[in-house]
């Protein structure tokens, strides 16, 4: 043991006891894996989105493992909805993971105005209403971790589909993370985003054969992530194991985006 005896051991610098989390989409894919990642770590965790039996059975599942957790019903484009759901929870909110989003495969000439809103009101606008709310509350206590799901898209054009809303949307909520980071740092409060790569989700059909070749065969781990595989990142930012750390996009993609 180094001199300092009052060192806190490393593990319980990730310890969530306590604390409340809300995870947006947290209804099934990765912001299920995310949420079970942090009521594993103790987190208290509110899954948030609009289907409120699917929000439900994910609660349910979490409770039968003895975790605790509750759920909202949001609409993460609709500002009203998210401000009425988080003012039901009473509890601080330590951490807020915005997680929900969409994405259309569609090239440039075909993508409608209104789709590209879509796409921009769930996966940027979200993001953003979310966070202004519960950034209020965070600023008030003192402290807080957000956590956005940003995307490799945010940073390569993704092939053979063409998908430029998405793309466009995933590099505005890498760049709204660092500009609330360094909004809020002197208020306590952490903004980092991950960025994942491809994910076995609904999201992603990986196993169309004209998507296998690009997205599985051309990448250095020759895989996808499995949505477990990002829940260990969303407690090392969630927590003060990553006290330091804000503004940042850790991108978890098996290393796609190193071709
Ligand atoms: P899924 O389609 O499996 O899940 C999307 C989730 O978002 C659902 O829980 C859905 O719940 C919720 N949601 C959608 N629209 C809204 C809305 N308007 N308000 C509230 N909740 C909403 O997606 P993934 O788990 O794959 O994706 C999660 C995040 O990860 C997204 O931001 C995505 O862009 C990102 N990502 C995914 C990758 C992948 O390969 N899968 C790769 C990189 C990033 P409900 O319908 O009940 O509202």
């Amino acid at each position: 043991m180094p001199a300092n005896s009052h060192r806190p051991h490393v593990m319980q610098r990730f310890d969530l006891t306590g604390q409340t989390a809300v995870v947006t989409g947290g209804n099934r894919g990765i912001g299920e894996a995310l949420a079970w990642a942090l009521a594993e770590a103790g987190a208290s965790v509110v899954i948030a989105a609009r289907h409120a039996e699917r929000n439900l059975a994910v609660v349910d599942a979490l409770k039968a493992e003895g975790h605790q957790a509750s759920a909202v019903s949001l609409d993460v484009t609709d500002p009203d909805s998210v401000e009425s759901a988080i003012e039901s929870l009473s509890a601080p909110i330590d951490i807020l993971v915005n997680n929900a989003g969409i994405c259309y495969h569609e090239p440039a000439i075909e993508v409608t105005p209104q789709r590209f809103l879509e796409v921009m009101n769930v996966n940027v606008n979200g993001v953003w209403y979310c966070s202004q709310i519960v950034g209020r509350r965070m600023i008030a206590q003192g402290h807080g971790s957000i956590i956005n799901t940003g995307s490799m898209s945010g940073m390569i054009v993704n092939r053979p589909q063409m998908q430029p809303a998405y793309n466009a949307s995933k590099a505005a909520v890498h760049h709204l993370t660092r500009s609330l980071a360094a909004e809020w740092a002197p208020h306590g409060v952490r903004v980092n985003a991950i960025a994942p790569g491809y994910v076995r989700t609904e999201m992603s059909p990986l196993e169309r054969p004209e998507f296998r070749r690009y997205w599985i065969e051309d990448a250095p781990m020759q895989r996808p992530a499995e949505p477990e595989e990002l829940g260990p990142m969303a407690v090392y930012l969630a927590s003060a194991a990553s006290s330091f750390m804000t503004g940042e996009i850790v991108v978890l993609d098996g290393g796609y985006t190193l071709f």
